[in-house]
């Protein structure tokens, strides 16, 4: 495996193909975007100007695409362009239905694919620590391990076609949840009086702690380095945690489970995005929760 086509140079495409190209690979990066090829052109990748050019001669193809319906009909495209036995790795994060026609496509072509959404985000994806949750089968998943490992830190077989996406989603719903859950505590301190340094101090170590609280700690203070002591520049978005929340809940209307914490974030992230605040951290919304944001 020398030859790796990448496809959607995005904020989190264009480091990782960055760092393929650092490990030695040859990358061949293709993005709708003349800005991103262009930028691209500079980390080391050949960037090319069409799908078929990328996909030509690759022993693996990467995407990394903003939704479902685009990795879908990329898939569709791609595997009338390349060779039977290519390896095909989707890192983007969609829904699991998406995921799984994805496979079907790259079967259709008898080639291996795996889905494998990634957490850790921008700052990961340049510093090559990302986690990635994969969805394959055992040979696609040895066949992409040493990729991956050269874009993260932890490489996780999931299951299955699909796994990957599902792990991703339950992860981030309970995230979502949380968040709101450390964000409504500090709100309801603030009004008994209590200091958010004495409120973390003891629920950091008690039955409260959970990463929202001591990793991302969405009140300035306390954990220096999040976003709330940085004006609650993302970090984590709050409209892509609005559409991992979105996922959470297509996948349990269609799989029949409750998740009546999951909907109620999902219907509070939307109306923080709603009203303005998408582009902003996503433990920004502990403003709206005070009255005090968006
Ligand atoms: P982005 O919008 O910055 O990049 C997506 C890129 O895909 C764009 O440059 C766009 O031009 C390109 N693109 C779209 N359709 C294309 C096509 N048909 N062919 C070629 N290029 C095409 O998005 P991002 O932040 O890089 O996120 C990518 C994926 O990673 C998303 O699914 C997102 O949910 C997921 N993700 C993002 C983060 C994050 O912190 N940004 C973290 C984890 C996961």
């Amino acid at each position: 495996m020398n030859t790796i086509a990448f496809i959607g140079l995005g904020n989190m495409g264009l480091p990782m193909a960055a760092n393929l190209a650092k490990a030695g690979y040859t990358v061949k990066g293709f993005d709708l975007s003349e800005a991103s090829r262009a930028a691209a052109e500079g980390e080391g990748i050949h960037a090319v100007s069409s799908l078929a050019d990328a996909v030509k001669g690759a022993d693996a193809v990467i995407t990394m695409l903003p939704k479902g319906e685009h990795v879908v009909a990329v898939y569709r495209d791609l595997v009338g362009l390349v060779a039977a036995g290519t390896l095909l790795i989707d890192c983007s994060t969609v829904d699991v239905t998406s995921a799984r026609a994805a496979h079907d496509l790259a079967a259709g072509k008898a080639c291996h694919s795996v889905d494998a959404p990634v957490s850790g985000g921008t700052g990961g994806a340049k510093g090559a620590t990302l986690t990635f949750m994969c969805g394959a089968e055992a040979a696609a998943f040895e066949a992409a391990r040493p990729i991956l490992e050269k874009m993260g830190r932890k490489i996780v077989h999931c299951g299955g076609a699909g796994a990957g996406q599902a792990a991703k989603i339950c992860n981030n719903m309970i995230l979502g949840i949380s968040m709101i859950a450390v964000s409504e505590a500090f709100v309801l301190g603030e009004r008994l009086g209590l200091s958010h340094q004495a409120l973390f101090d003891v629920a950091s170590t008690s039955s409260g702690q959970c990463w929202a609280l001591t990793s991302y700690c969405p009140v300035p203070g306390p954990v220096p380095t999040t976003p709330a002591n940085n004006g609650y520049r993302p970090g984590f978005a709050a409209a892509l945690m609005l559409k991992d929340l979105k996922l959470s809940q297509e996948a349990a209307d269609s799989a029949g489970a409750s998740t009546p914490l999951g909907a109620a974030a999902t219907a509070l992230y939307d109306r923080f995005a709603t009203a303005g605040s998408g582009d902003r951290d996503f433990s920004a919304i502990v403003e709206m929760l005070r009255g005090s944001g968006a």
